[in-house]
């Protein structure tokens, strides 16, 4: 139902991401208000106090670290100052750089009830 788009699409598609864009930023303004409102102006790392300019420092942090998880009860989301989120940050990465798919797991291959030489003892026994 939709073969007459062609020449548009270019501009369709900038339209969409302008728009794209200015949700996300809307979204980000809107989730950020929602959080201030909701928990108290205080930093969830150390406890810092923030109010009037000193506001902009304090950020919205997802706990699960997805942006776009934004229930409206704020479970997802956690008020840092701008140091503690970079911590936050760091560490997270540093989790997933050291997590258990990552280490090696081959150690089943060196079973202890395989004998190599069992069988040749059989075959020498034969022999004589
Ligand atoms: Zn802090
Ligand atoms: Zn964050």
């Amino acid at each position: 139902m939709s073969a007459n788009k062609g020449a548009n699409n270019q501009d369709n598609l900038s339209q969409v991401i302008a728009d794209a864009r200015r949700h996300m930023q809307d979204r980000e303004k809107t989730y950020r208000e929602k959080a201030l409102k909701m928990y108290p102006h205080v930093c969830g790392r150390c406890g810092r106090e923030f109010s009037g300019k000193k506001l902009k420092e304090l950020t919205v942090h997802h706990r699960d670290h997805n942006h776009d998880n934004n229930p409206p009860d704020g479970s997802n989301w956690e008020l840092l100052c701008l140091y503690c989120h970079d911590n936050e940050h760091q560490r997270y990465v540093d989790t997933a750089r050291y997590s258990p798919e990552a280490t090696p797991s081959g150690k089943q291959a060196h079973s202890t009830t395989h004998k190599p030489f069992a069988e040749l003892k059989e075959l020498l026994k034969e022999q004589k």
